[in-house]
């Protein structure tokens, strides 16, 4: 079956000095991802190589970035290549969050060449998709995350679509401390993985991962990981103190063992 993966998503916070912090404080709480689980936590970019260095005390955690470029190189002022973010031994890579759509103007056309990127540097793409609230209002948020995935992982190969992980986040829920209910994210992510088995097969379907993200915290993680579509979260805010991310991991532990 498919491991959970803990993902934290630490946006624009975070510097050198606090992240090696942080590591070491979630050190003395774990010291390997527990059975069934993958972790990973995805920092700035200038906090990346202390985080790849200090994490690797963490039997299990990788280190993902929250963007790349899709070029290989050139005149692209302030980005950063697929090549540059696996030389230092990045391992994940956020695409298409709705933050970068809303504020940086990405499109399903740019999250699928980085997605393709990607995967050419051997980076394992998390696809950010979700509706926005006025589209659940008028009911099509299902179209929406339809349009995303597929758009998303045009000409993916098959060969290479079980490597991706989708994230499912309901831009009304990030940030907001509002949350999808737990049958809301079962259903879309139950919708979300038909789609998949449309685009490949029914088998490559189900190996792909389907993360939720939206305000996930220690309150309401068990709840949401029981879902038997949703394989881990993609986590914002809970996941900027190793006390908090640390026991939703606990909870991921007790569902993977469940
Ligand atoms: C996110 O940044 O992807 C996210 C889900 O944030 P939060 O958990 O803070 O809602």
């Amino acid at each position: 079956m498919r491991n959970l993966l803990i993902a934290g998503n630490w946006k624009m916070n975070q510097n050198n000095a606090e992240t090696k912090a942080y590591f070491e404080g979630l050190s003395e709480i774990i010291s390997e991802a527990p059975a069934g689980v993958e972790l990973l936590l995805c920092p700035v970019y200038t906090s990346l190589a202390v985080a790849v260095e200090t994490a690797s005390s963490i039997t299990g955690m990788h280190i993902g970035a929250q963007n790349l470029h899709f070029e290989d190189k050139g005149a692209y002022t302030g980005e950063i290549t697929a090549s540059m973010l696996s030389e230092i031994g990045v391992s994940h890579v956020l695409i298409g969050h709705s933050e970068r759509r809303q504020y940086f103007n990405e499109t399903d056309g740019t999250v699928n060449l980085k997605t393709k990127k990607a995967l050419d540097a051997n980076l394992v793409p998390v696809v950010c998709v979700g509706e926005l609230l006025d589209e659940r209002k008028s009911d099509t948020h299902f179209s929406v995350v339809k349009k995303q995935v597929t758009e998303g992982l045009k000409d993916v190969s098959l060969s290479n679509a079980s490597k991706v992980v989708i994230a499912y986040e309901p831009v009304w829920a990030i940030g907001t401390g509002e949350t999808a209910s737990p049958d809301q994210a079962q259903e879309m992510h139950k919708f979300i993985r038909t789609e998949l088995s449309k685009l490949y097969n029914e088998e490559t379907a189900d190996k792909i991962r389907i993360l939720y993200g939206g305000s996930m915290n220690t309150g309401n993680a068990a709840e949401l990981l029981s879902c038997s579509d949703v394989d881990g979260g993609l986590i914002g805010g809970a996941s900027l103190k190793p006390e908090s991310y640390a026991e939703i991991i606990d909870a991921a532990a007790k569902q993977a063992n469940s």
